[in-house]
């Protein structure tokens, strides 16, 4: 049985005001039992939002870290600072990230192995562009970007391991895949880990992200292959947040 996780990816967007906002919404509300929600800051909210928030039940991610320990990468972070102050979590592959960093698939990678080995699970991001699905290459670009990944794990390892499909044309557009397309893609990557292994087809959670929101989550976290979602501007306002963990529940 996967249990069902929202994550809340605030992009650089927020403030300590925002935190503050969800400490109140969260201690007002219960959350489902049964849903593990996840709020992603940008990184000087962290510290805050893990004071603040965790204790009300949220597990927190961080939306990037450097593959690298540490050294002279002025502005980057490394996956033992996360770890040290109580991240869960970290993005990896976003498709922000490939396109305005230029993060390849074997940087994509790295980064996967850099959070696995200092403890944190990688939410790992894949999804064609709008010109990539009408030349019918969706297939071959989402299964390209997880092998350039999980190929080089091992078993282990791939536990650690959650996809998040965002077709890329849906991301911030308003325009949201239907549940039906959806759960076909999730439904290809499922059976394409069985190949490497059973279990691990079975086991990983595999969410949805492009434009989810309160009015259209229910309908997409109903679908068999969907595990839950990551958020990006509905996550931004506590109520809406909250309404979509309820709907995972
Ligand atoms: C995202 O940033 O991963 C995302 C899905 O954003 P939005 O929900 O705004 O489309």
């Amino acid at each position: 049985m996967r249990m069902p996780l929202i994550a809340g990816n605030w992009k650089m967007n927020g403030s300590s005001a925002l935190v503050d906002e969800f400490q109140h919404h969260f201690y007002q509300s219960t959350l489902p039992a049964n849903v593990e929600v996840v709020v992603l800051p940008p990184f000087p909210f962290i510290q805050q939002m893990k004071e603040k928030v965790s204790p009300l039940g949220v597990s927190i991610g961080a939306q990037t870290l450097n593959p690298e320990s540490h050294g002279a990468f002025t502005g980057e972070v490394s996956g033992a600072m996360l770890c040290d102050v109580g991240v869960d979590y970290v993005l990896v592959g976003h498709s922000e990230r490939r396109t305005l960093f230029h993060e390849s698939n074997e940087e994509v990678r790295q980064r996967v192995i850099a959070a696995i080995e200092n403890g944190l699970k990688p939410i790992l991001c894949v999804g064609e562009t709008q010109a990539e699905r009408e030349s019918g290459a969706t297939r071959k670009v989402v299964l390209q970007e997880i092998d350039a990944v999980i190929t080089s794990l091992d078993a282990e390892q791939r536990k650690q391991l959650v996809i998040a499909y965002e077709p890329i044309w849906a991301i911030g557009s308003g325009r949201t895949s239907t549940p039906e397309d959806a759960q076909e893609v999730m439904l290809l990557i499922r059976h394409h880990l069985k190949e490497f292994d059973v279990q691990l087809g079975e086991n990983m959670r595999l969410l949805y992200g492009g434009s989810m929101n309160a009015d259209n989550a229910g309908a997409l976290l109903a679908q068999p292959d969907i595990d839950g979602g990551l958020i990006g501007g509905a996550s931004l306002k506590a109520d809406d947040f909250l309404k979509i963990c309820k709907e995972a529940g």
